[in-house]
């Protein structure tokens, strides 16, 4: 082992090791010529460097990959399981280092990071669920005659992760493909590749056998080499539907099955007999935690009739948030260039910036933008419809429940929608009706925790099925059918 633990345990900046590929069991430089810094973005300084990786990392990966799976395969599920509890124990022994580390390179807060790290956690249980999970089924189909269903790995697989939660994504992978008997290639992203430098000793220290977990890091190039890759065989990716287009468009003409979450822009419905204290809490704790950089963020709020009692709570609430205490920093001086430019473009095309967060800084050199209200928007705006990723709220008025369903239906993305009411049959429509994946009633963030399948439907999801839960499991694996007779009657029909 050759990574340290990370230094920290506050926010004060600390350099770390730079981050390097793991294959085969061995720390390596990516070969690449590029190299980039690592911000740490409440400080707008670089903790460490990353350079980029080849084809030729990607491929020494594989090769690596190909043979450490050979052996894996062969050691059963209940045993590769074994090796989830482990880690699941280590995570647990270091749980604050790791909130710290994702914290710094991320920018979240540190208690952000905590439940970044326990919800990445949850994952790994699922993993261990799994030998009771993966029985399959079997069926006497014809007299004598048996027919058995197994899941077996696919080979070696790879994941492509995003930025905003650099240490629970990977989690949604790792568990069920490495259970599963794959052997596993992650690719993080460039902007947050130190937690993924951990979270692979964890796993070597938890037993998984060396080969059958590579890092490669890098970006385009990387992720390019990936999808066209002829010996690998699947590809989750988790990014911007942007991206998330050209990784299912890539890796499914080379063959390989892809499944690949992209971006979001979120609606939440209010309507005027909702519960105000918990609707206000629920609506600024959702645009705002992680900065607005989650993709379950509320993003859109369609207030329907009069929720003037509520939307006003929700602007003095959002403008009383302390930067850098309750709110974090976003991950680039670029993010913070573009959510002003989607505030200035609202303004100008007549909506009302109740709560400004342009120009609002925590600390000098960080990267900040402050919570962000604003009123009258319209659903063919930018502000309305594209995705901001940032602690911005956009604020579309509606008469009633229909309109508002249109206008969420009108928008690409599908990824999360809720709605706040006291009403059944209200929330019935909207649950009913929604063109979205994940959805919530009163609940401002509906993640569908383990052992449910986290996917949105439309532009936020490219492939079929869900990345995590039971579905994760039967995307990592392939299913054989066995048909077994040992009674050899003479009378054997064709069936038979
Ligand atoms: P991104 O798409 O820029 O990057 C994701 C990954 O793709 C990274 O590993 C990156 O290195 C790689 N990449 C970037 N540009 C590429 C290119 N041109 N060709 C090939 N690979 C490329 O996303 P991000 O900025 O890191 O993350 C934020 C986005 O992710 C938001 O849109 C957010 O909604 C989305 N997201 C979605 C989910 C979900 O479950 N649907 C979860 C988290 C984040």
């Amino acid at each position: 082992m050759s990574i340290p633990a990370f230094p920290a345990n506050s926010y004060d900046f600390v350099k770390y090791v730079p981050a390097r590929n793991y294959i085969g069991g061995e720390w390596r430089d990516p070969s690449g010529s590029e190299e980039l810094p690592i911000p740490n973005s409440r400080w707008g300084k670089a903790i460490s460097t990353v350079r980029m990786s080849t084809a030729a990392d990607v491929d020494a990966a594989v090769q690596a990959a190909k043979v450490a799976q050979r052996g894996w395969r062969e050691v059963p599920l209940r045993e590769r399981a074994m090796v989830m509890y482990r880690a699941r124990d280590l995570m647990l022994k270091h749980i604050e280092e790791l909130a710290w580390l994702v914290s710094h390179e991320n920018g979240k807060l540190f208690s952000e990071a905590k439940a970044e790290v326990e919800k990445g956690i949850e994952c790994v249980e699922f993993g261990c669920s799994l030998p009771n999970l993966a029985a399959g089924e079997q069926l006497e189909v014809s007299r004598g005659v048996r027919c058995e269903l197994t899941y077996e790995p696919l080979g070696v697989v790879a994941g492509i992760v995003p930025f905003n939660f650099p240490f629970m994504v990977p989690l949604w992978m790792l568990p069920q493909a490495l259970v599963g008997g794959n052997a596993f290639i992650l690719k993080p992203s460039e902007r947050v590749p130190l937690s993924s430098l951990r979270l692979v000793e964890i796993f070597a220290e938890a037993g998984l056998p060396a080969g059958v977990l590579s890092l490669v890091q890098g970006g385009k190039e990387a992720v390019e080499a990936i999808c066209d890759h002829p010996d690998i065989k699947a590809v989750g990716f988790v990014g911007s539907t942007k991206v998330a287009k050209l990784v299912y468009g890539r890796a499914c003409s080379s063959g390989k099955r892809a499944l690949c979450l992209g971006g979001a822009k979120n609606h939440l419905v209010v309507v005027p007999d909702a519960d105000v204290d918990l609707t206000v809490d629920n609506i600024v704790a959702s645009f705002t935690g992680c900065a607005g950089q989650r993709c379950m963020a509320a993003s859109v709020l369609l207030a329907v009739g009069d929720v003037d009692h509520i939307v006003n709570k929700v602007v003095e609430k959002s403008a009383a948030l302390k930067l850098g205490v309750e709110l974090p920093p976003v991950t680039t001086a670029a993010a913070v260039d573009r959510m002003a430019s989607y505030v200035n473009d609202a303004e100008k095309r007549g909506a009302n910036v109740r709560v400004d967060g342009r120009g609002k800084n925590a600390t000098e050199g960080g990267f900040w933008f402050g919570a962000t209200v604003i009123d009258q928007v319209s659903a063919d705006m930018p502000a309305g419809r594209e995705e901001i990723f940032g602690p911005v709220l956009s604020i579309i008025r509606v008469k009633n429940v229909d309109e508002a369903l249109k206008i969420e239906n009108g928008n690409p993305y599908g990824n999360a929608s809720s709605v706040y009411t006291t009403s059944g049959d209200v929330a019935a429509r909207i649950m009913g009706n929604a063109e979205a994946g994940m959805c919530g009633v009163n609940v401002g963030v509906p993640v569908p925790r383990e052992p449910f399948g986290f996917g949105g439907w439309n532009d936020s999801c490219f492939g079929a099925g869900n990345l995590t839960g039971w579905d994760g499991f039967r995307f990592w694996t392939r299913q054989r059918k066995i048909t077994t007779k040992w009674q050899l009657q003479k009378d054997a029909t064709w069936m038979s």
